[in-house]
């Protein structure tokens, strides 16, 4: 938290506040300028970091339709059930190696924090991506 009592700002503020809300993809930024034009489709991802935080809030906002339309298709599952107990708090990106515009292939290596009745979490993957037509997918990924 940012230590602002909520009821100490100025009702306008407070009535946007949804809008205004951070990207749980931990960027700091507004969701919406952030990864919600990702996740709406209006915008591509141009980077595989990118592409990694929209799927992070994707996991976050429960947003199925995103996850399998950005997975690679030559590994996305059919269907994808998400775990509706876990919670995704934080995202840490620790690596990202190629995955710029200019690449075809990128690799990111993060730490996505998650919690659940049975307490917190952490996974700990290094994610590989490739770009096809313009667009990044995501391939696969190692937990370690
Ligand atoms: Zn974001």
């Amino acid at each position: 938290m940012n230590g602002l009592c909520p009821l100490s700002m100025p009702v306008r503020v407070r009535k946007t506040g949804v809008m205004m809300s951070r990207c749980p993809c931990t960027s700091g930024h507004p969701l919406e300028t952030c990864c919600g034009r990702v996740l709406a489709d209006h915008a591509a991802a141009t980077t595989a970091e990118q592409l990694m935080r929209s799927r992070f809030t994707a996991f976050a906002l429960g947003d199925t339709t995103h996850l399998l339309r950005t997975w690679h298709p030559t590994t996305r599952p059919r269907t994808l059930q998400l775990d509706a107990d876990q919670r995704w708090t934080r995202l840490d990106v620790e690596r990202v190696v190629d995955g710029s515009p200019l690449h075809d292939t990128g690799v990111v290596e993060f730490v996505a924090h998650h919690r659940s009745p049975a307490g917190a979490g952490r996974q700990h993957e290094t994610s590989r991506f490739r770009r096809e037509s313009g667009r990044w997918f995501y391939l696969d990924g190692v937990a370690s």
